[in-house]
């Protein structure tokens, strides 16, 4: 398996490769060259009924195995991932644009991710309830059925993981939506499904842009929605899907503090914090994207986090550089606009701002100071490689800024003082908290947002939640 170029890509659909209903093909573009890499079919609302009905035909199947031969299925999925692992990490990156480092990384994240579910197979238990009479009550947990994984396109390996993984193991078949602008990675691994041995019809993947997403959330045969995306997508995604009662889990943006407190290894602090802002390029809903400094340690903290963006070498993702380009260029206007705006709201720039001369969508990691919290530079996602820098002077204030935001994905707070650290790290409204790093985390940590980050949580045990309906049984003893 390798990526051709101007190759045609067709949908995958109960288990064949197949046009859309359309017989149109949309292009995707390498983010770093701008020049096309591919064709991939243009999927419509009669696609996503297909596919829906391929996936509800495969229930009975799928169900009718037990946890731990759909266990044994995501293992041998794992293990082909790990085999195709550079053909994987490839494809990411020429669609995605990220270096080829991080889409290696992506594609064990993968595996791990596979490897994880696949050893919860037999682990997904009821409970027995005291009922103090002549009765036994207890809870089974019973699959959805037909689960709906609509992707963005930041990270669109490790979202179909996290998604597909468990829901799979818990007993549900799958339609899979990548995004427009990186369809290629869920279409490789589609034909990897099958090569795992996975029944046909149990995963589906529908290529195109917002018209098979929004059927997908809108269908009245799918059972529950999962999206990854935008604010406003995910409001749009639980509109269409509370037509039908369909239960969402929305995982969505952030405009995450890192509070950096006076008593801060402040190298540390900036390592963890450019590593947090500048990865792909800042297209990660976990981002750092505030850092809000003691007002003792800021010109200092500055100075280190300048060093830091002023070291990236950018390139063509292939070629693995330390930062790629942005993933398609209406998002590139988009993080350009923001730094514009930035200037007119009165912040500083002190590294970046500008794109690169030369074709692709790069732009120069960029740290802005002077940042105030009522600036829309301060509260919007950039989704872009570009730093905030606050300052503070009480530990009451920098929460307050903190949390001065509608979202509330991650958070961070660097401390030598563990009093303090965790103190702050209770009171930032956000689902993950990192101290002194970022990104942290295993596998089996549940991940997702508090406010308008989302609903429900990914990862870990927490993420069957979503993928699993609670059936309480009561059984009548009574001796007659
Ligand atoms: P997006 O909301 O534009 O699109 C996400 C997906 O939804 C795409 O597949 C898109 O085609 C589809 N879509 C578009 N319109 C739709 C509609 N009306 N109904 C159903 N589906 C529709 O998001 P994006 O720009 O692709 O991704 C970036 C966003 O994702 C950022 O806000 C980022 O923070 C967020 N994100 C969140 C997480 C998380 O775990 N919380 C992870 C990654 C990205």
């Amino acid at each position: 398996m390798s990526l051709a170029t101007n190759e045609r890509y067709r949908m995958f659909i109960g288990g064949e490769l197949v046009e859309s209903t359309s017989g149109e093909y949309r292009e995707t573009i390498d983010p770093a060259t701008e020049e096309p890499i591919a064709e991939f079919a243009a999927g419509t609302s009669e696609d996503v009924d297909r596919a829906v009905a391929a996936a509800r035909d495969a229930l009975p199947e799928w169900q009718a195995k037990t946890p731990t031969e759909r266990g044994e299925v995501v293992q041998r999925l794992a293990d082909v991932v790990r085999e195709n692992a550079e053909s994987l990490a490839e494809v990411e990156t020429r669609d995605q644009g990220k270096p080829l480092s991080d889409s290696r990384g992506a594609v064990e994240g993968l595996a791990q991710t596979l490897e994880y579910y696949a050893g919860a197979a037999g682990k997904l238990e009821g409970k027995s309830i005291p009922t103090g009479g002549e009765e036994v009550d207890f809870t089974v947990r019973e699959p959805y059925g037909v689960s709906a994984q609509i992707i963005p396109w930041n990270a669109p390996l490790n979202l179909m993981g996290q998604g597909t993984a468990p829901a799979l193991v818990a007993g549900n078949t799958v339609v899979i939506k990548p995004a427009p602008t990186t369809p290629l990675s869920a279409v490789h691994l589609a034909e990897l499904f099958e090569d795992a041995g996975v029944p046909d019809g149990v995963v589906n993947v529908v290529t195109g842009g917002t018209e098979p997403g929004a059927a997908l959330s809108g269908h009245e045969d799918v059972d529950t929605v999962s999206f990854t995306g935008s604010v406003q997508t995910g409001a749009a995604v639980m509109e269409s899907a509370a037509a039908n009662i369909t239960p969402v889990t929305l995982e969505l943006g952030g405009k995450n503090p890192a509070v950096v407190l006076p008593d801060a290894d402040l190298e540390e602090a900036a390592d963890a914090i450019a590593l947090g802002i500048f990865m792909n390029t800042g297209q990660i809903c976990a981002a750092a994207d505030r850092a809000i400094v003691h007002e003792d340690v800021y010109d200092e903290f500055l100075d280190l986090i300048v060093e830091r963006a002023e070291a990236y070498e950018l390139g063509d993702g292939i070629d693995d550089p330390d930062m790629g380009p942005l993933n398609y260029e209406a998002h590139f206007e988009k993080v350009m606009d923001y730094i514009d705006l930035g200037v007119e709201e009165g912040a500083t720039i002190e590294t970046g701002g500008e794109a690169l001369d030369r074709e692709g969508y790069f732009v120069e990691p960029t740290v802005f100071s002077d940042v105030e919290t009522d600036m829309r530079i301060a509260q919007e996602e950039i989704f872009g490689p570009v730093l905030c820098v606050i300052p503070f002077s009480e530990r009451r204030e920098a929460i307050d800024i903190a949390n001065d935001v509608e979202m509330g994905l991650t958070g961070g707070v660097f401390s030598n003082d563990v009093r303090a650290a965790l103190n702050t790290a209770e009171q930032i409204e956000a689902g993950s908290i990192y101290v002194n790093q970022w990104f942290g985390g295993p596998i089996g940590a549940p991940f997702g947002g508090f406010k308008k980050s989302g609903i429900g949580r990914e990862m870990g045990m927490e993420a069957f939640d979503s993928y699993l309906q609670t059936k309480n049984i009561c059984v009548n003893l009574t001796e007659r």
